[in-house]
Protein backbone atom coordinates (compact mmCIF):
# COMPACT_ATOMS: atom_id res chain seq x y z
CA UNK A 1 0.00 0.00 0.00
CA UNK A 2 1.44 3.84 -0.58
CA UNK A 3 1.96 5.92 1.78
CA UNK A 4 -1.25 8.24 1.16
CA UNK A 5 -2.94 4.89 0.93
CA UNK A 6 -2.09 4.12 4.22
CA UNK A 7 -3.53 7.41 5.55
CA UNK A 8 -6.55 6.74 4.04
CA UNK A 9 -6.58 3.43 5.70
CA UNK A 10 -5.63 5.16 9.20
CA UNK A 11 -2.51 3.24 9.17
CA UNK A 12 -0.37 5.86 9.33
CA UNK A 13 -1.72 9.08 10.97
CA UNK A 14 -2.43 13.13 9.68
CA UNK A 15 -3.95 15.98 10.54
CA UNK A 16 -7.24 16.01 8.51
CA UNK A 17 -8.88 19.32 7.54
CA UNK A 18 -12.06 17.79 5.22
CA UNK A 19 -12.96 14.14 4.68
CA UNK A 20 -16.21 12.47 2.39
CA UNK A 21 -16.82 9.07 0.93
CA UNK A 22 -14.45 10.06 -1.68
CA UNK A 23 -11.84 12.77 -1.12
CA UNK A 24 -9.54 13.05 1.97
CA UNK A 25 -7.63 16.93 2.67
CA UNK A 26 -4.60 16.72 5.45
CA UNK A 27 -2.05 18.82 6.63
CA UNK A 28 1.21 18.11 4.73
CA UNK A 29 3.91 17.24 7.23
CA UNK A 30 6.55 19.33 6.25
CA UNK A 31 4.66 22.75 5.03
CA UNK A 32 6.11 24.99 2.72
CA UNK A 33 4.07 27.67 3.41
CA UNK A 34 1.93 28.90 6.12
CA UNK A 35 -1.13 26.73 5.15
CA UNK A 36 -0.34 23.69 3.03
CA UNK A 37 -2.67 21.10 3.10
CA UNK A 38 -3.03 18.25 0.29
CA UNK A 39 -6.07 16.83 -1.34
CA UNK A 40 -6.46 13.58 -2.53
CA UNK A 41 -8.74 10.86 -3.23
CA UNK A 42 -9.25 7.99 -1.56
CA UNK A 43 -8.80 5.58 -4.33
CA UNK A 44 -5.27 5.11 -5.32
CA UNK A 45 -4.30 7.16 -8.85
CA UNK A 46 -0.26 7.25 -8.74
CA UNK A 47 -0.50 10.76 -10.62
CA UNK A 48 -2.17 13.44 -12.74
CA UNK A 49 -0.99 10.84 -15.61
CA UNK A 50 -3.18 8.01 -13.99
CA UNK A 51 -6.58 10.37 -14.51
CA UNK A 52 -9.38 8.93 -17.03
CA UNK A 53 -13.02 9.12 -18.27
CA UNK A 54 -13.18 6.53 -15.43
CA UNK A 55 -11.74 7.58 -12.19
CA UNK A 56 -12.19 12.16 -13.56
CA UNK A 57 -15.19 12.55 -11.57
CA UNK A 58 -13.23 12.49 -8.19
CA UNK A 59 -10.92 14.72 -9.87
CA UNK A 60 -13.48 17.38 -10.64
CA UNK A 61 -15.19 16.41 -7.26
CA UNK A 62 -11.81 17.70 -5.54
CA UNK A 63 -11.78 20.95 -7.64
CA UNK A 64 -15.21 21.14 -6.12
CA UNK A 65 -13.57 21.23 -2.32
CA UNK A 66 -10.54 23.09 -2.60
CA UNK A 67 -12.63 26.50 -2.18
CA UNK A 68 -14.25 24.91 0.66
CA UNK A 69 -10.85 24.32 2.52
CA UNK A 70 -9.51 27.60 1.44
CA UNK A 71 -12.61 29.21 2.59
CA UNK A 72 -12.42 27.45 5.60
CA UNK A 73 -8.52 28.24 6.47
CA UNK A 74 -9.50 31.89 5.73
CA UNK A 75 -7.10 32.42 2.88
CA UNK A 76 -9.13 35.39 2.21
CA UNK A 77 -5.57 36.32 0.32
CA UNK A 78 -5.73 33.60 -2.51
CA UNK A 79 -4.19 30.86 -2.84
CA UNK A 80 -2.15 28.58 -5.30
CA UNK A 81 -3.09 24.64 -6.24
CA UNK A 82 -0.14 22.47 -7.16
CA UNK A 83 0.37 18.77 -8.74
CA UNK A 84 3.77 17.63 -9.21
CA UNK A 85 3.25 15.05 -11.68
CA UNK A 86 6.46 12.32 -12.48
CA UNK A 87 10.30 13.04 -11.50
CA UNK A 88 11.02 16.33 -13.73
CA UNK A 89 8.50 17.90 -11.66
CA UNK A 90 9.73 16.41 -8.22
CA UNK A 91 6.97 13.90 -7.55
CA UNK A 92 7.79 12.13 -4.14
CA UNK A 93 4.67 10.13 -3.60
CA UNK A 94 3.20 8.29 -6.25
CA UNK A 95 -0.75 9.23 -5.15
CA UNK A 96 -2.66 11.61 -6.46
CA UNK A 97 -2.74 15.11 -4.85
CA UNK A 98 -3.13 18.27 -4.96
CA UNK A 99 -1.03 20.46 -2.44
CA UNK A 100 -3.19 23.86 -1.31
CA UNK A 101 -0.73 26.29 -0.55
CA UNK A 102 -1.57 29.75 0.70
CA UNK A 103 -1.48 32.02 3.91
CA UNK A 104 0.90 34.37 2.59
CA UNK A 105 2.03 35.86 -0.55
CA UNK A 106 3.90 32.92 -2.50
CA UNK A 107 6.38 33.19 -4.43
CA UNK A 108 6.57 34.43 -8.04
CA UNK A 109 8.46 31.95 -9.34
CA UNK A 110 6.47 28.51 -10.35
CA UNK A 111 8.94 26.49 -11.96
P1 LIG B 1 5.07 15.73 -3.90
O1 LIG B 1 6.52 16.04 -3.64
O2 LIG B 1 4.38 16.70 -4.81
O3 LIG B 1 4.88 14.29 -4.32
O4 LIG B 1 4.33 15.94 -2.52
C1 LIG B 1 4.36 15.01 -1.49
C2 LIG B 1 4.10 15.77 -0.24
O5 LIG B 1 3.73 14.86 0.76
C3 LIG B 1 5.31 16.55 0.29
O6 LIG B 1 4.99 17.94 0.34
C4 LIG B 1 5.54 15.94 1.67
O7 LIG B 1 5.94 16.89 2.64
C5 LIG B 1 4.19 15.36 1.98
N1 LIG B 1 4.19 14.25 2.92
C6 LIG B 1 5.00 13.17 2.92
N2 LIG B 1 4.69 12.33 3.93
C7 LIG B 1 3.64 12.90 4.57
C8 LIG B 1 2.84 12.52 5.70
N3 LIG B 1 3.05 11.39 6.37
N4 LIG B 1 1.85 13.36 6.09
C9 LIG B 1 1.62 14.52 5.43
N5 LIG B 1 2.31 14.91 4.35
C10 LIG B 1 3.32 14.12 3.93
ZN1 LIG C 1 -2.14 5.20 -2.85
Amino acid sequence: MCLFCKIVAGEIPSTKVYEDETVLAFRDIAPMAPTHILVIPKAHIPSVDGITAENSAVVAHIFEIIPAIAAQEHLVGGYRVVSNCGPDAGQTVNHLHFHILGGAELSTQMA
